[in-house]
């Protein structure tokens, strides 16, 4: 049974602030078998790559067969049935077109001093998505991490994706099919991130690395950091619902455990003006957990970290919200716009009771990868910006220096900066040089 709070309780800022800090991952500190990893990988490249494979993976490679060539690709979708791909296809459309509105536009104008200013937007060259298949399988996971890739015009997509046994899902390639990817190796763990980064005799290193993982993943994405860019370090997944009186209980239920079979490290959190619904709603996850396959898990998530806070009224609901910064905010009441200007800090948010969490997770279009343990504060969820960089143009007319270089001799001065300072003067010189001649 999930903590119940109400807002209005002599103790709630107390609890509140235990809910708030209390840390849910407890991750291993896998850092220094990671650095050996990584190290082993820049040092023996291929060979690394295959023992490490070998080791944890069980499964025996060879330089030539690192990469899944394309008739396999083709013979594994082929075994996909023609459903799951339509489902697939929809989702990759639907995403695809949503990230298309993301594209920025460049930018240049002439200020009044003369100087043409702007900047410009390229994709990064080669991008490696992480594709993580140690326990389980994310063909979601794929087209949310290559398409925002494509739209943006990065020239190589490669994955890297773990098949232990030799076993790998075809959904898996489907959408890496579908999304475009250039390359797939059938590599995992902090070896594929080493490969990535540095490049092996037969993998070509990228300049960015995105995807989720596990504990291996993640320390290997910090240390290669600096080396490529990487995405953020995704922590357990959380939902908070605001909801309303008159709300369908079942629903609710069913979207906070949704989140919760995750992991049991998930968070769900329930936030409602309606002690009637609280109720209700606590019931309907009691049945629910009774007869969900993935109860164990949804059960430890929901008991550990689960929430039920009655507030005094919505309002008091959207500040609290904006307090845990939830990667995902569904707003479950009859006027959700309004309530959505009042919620601030959000990866996410998921309009009225038509828009369950778990259609974004798949197929409403915005992107699934989104900043957690309340990062949602100051980061953004993946987005095609995250495959681009931007580089500042600027063109001063001889006015134009003349105008504004002064100002920056001084400056140059007061740093103590004297070739800085000279290379204006020059220029200014010359310029009253040929003024006079
Ligand atoms: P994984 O692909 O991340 O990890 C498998 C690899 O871990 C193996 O190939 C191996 O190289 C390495 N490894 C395993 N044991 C090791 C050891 N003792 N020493 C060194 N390396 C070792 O797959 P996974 O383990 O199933 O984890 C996937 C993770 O990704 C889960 O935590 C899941 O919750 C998370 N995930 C998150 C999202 C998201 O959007 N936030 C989506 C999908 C998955």
């Amino acid at each position: 049974m999930a903590i119940r709070l109400t807002s209005s309780a002599p103790d709630f800022e107390e609890n509140l602030a235990g809910l708030l800090s209390a840390k849910r991952e407890d991750a291993a500190d896998v850092n220094d078998v990671v650095a050996a990893i990584i190290a082993d990988v820049r040092k023996r490249g291929d060979a690394a790559l295959i023992e490490l494979t070998a080791r944890f993976d069980r499964q025996r490679l060879q330089p030539a067969t690192l990469a899944i060539p394309a008739d396999e690709i083709a013979a594994e979708i082929a075994r996909v049935d023609p459903a799951d791909k339509a489902a697939l296809q929809r989702a990759a459309d639907r995403i695809r077109a949503y990230h298309a509105r993301q594209m920025p536009t460049d930018q240049s104008w002439t200020d009044p001093e003369g100087a043409t200013l702007g900047w410009r937007w390229t994709p990064v060259d080669a991008a490696g998505l992480y594709v993580p298949g140690g326990q389980a399988s994310y063909p979601s996971s794929v087209l949310m991490n290559a398409i925002p890739a494509r739209v943006a015009g990065v020239g190589r997509l490669v994955v890297c994706v773990p098949t232990p046994d030799g076993v790998i899902n075809p959904l898996v390639l489907a959408a890496c099919d579908l999304a475009g990817v250039d390359e797939v190796y059938r590599i995992g763990g902090a070896q594929a991130i080493a490969a990535l980064a540095y490049g092996t005799d037969t993998i070509r290193p990228v300049d960015k690395i995105t995807g989720p993982g596990n504990a291996y993943v993640a320390a290997a994405k910090r240390q290669v950091f600096g080396r490529v860019g990487i995405d953020s370090i995704a922590g357990p997944s959380e939902v908070l619902i605001i909801a309303d009186a008159g709300q369908n209980p079942e629903w609710l239920a069913l979207d906070l455990m949704a989140q919760a079979e995750h992991d049991a490290d998930a968070q769900s959190i329930l936030l409602t003006d309606d002690p009637a619904l609280a109720d209700a709603v606590a019931a309907a996850v009691d049945a629910l957990l009774a007869r969900l396959p993935r109860r164990e898990i949804a059960g430890a998530s929901w008991r550990d970290h689960g929430a039920i806070i009655v507030t005094r009224d919505l309002s008091e609901a959207a500040a609290i919200s904006n307090r845990f910064a939830p990667e995902h905010l569904e707003l479950c009441v009859a006027d959700p716009e309004t309530l959505a200007t009042e919620c601030r800090h959000a990866g996410a948010i998921f309009l009225g009771a038509w828009t369950p969490e778990a259609a974004g997770d798949y197929v409403s279009g915005p992107n699934h990868v989104l900043p957690t343990s309340r990062s949602a504060r100051h980061a953004s969820g993946l987005a095609v910006t995250d495959f681009l960089k931007r580089t500042t143009v600027a063109r001063l007319s001889p006015d134009a220096l003349a105008a504004i270089g002064p100002a920056a001799v001084r400056l140059a001065a007061a740093e103590g900066l004297s070739a800085h300072g000279m290379s204006i003067q020059s220029r200014l010189d010359a310029q009253n040089r040929t003024s006079l001649e």
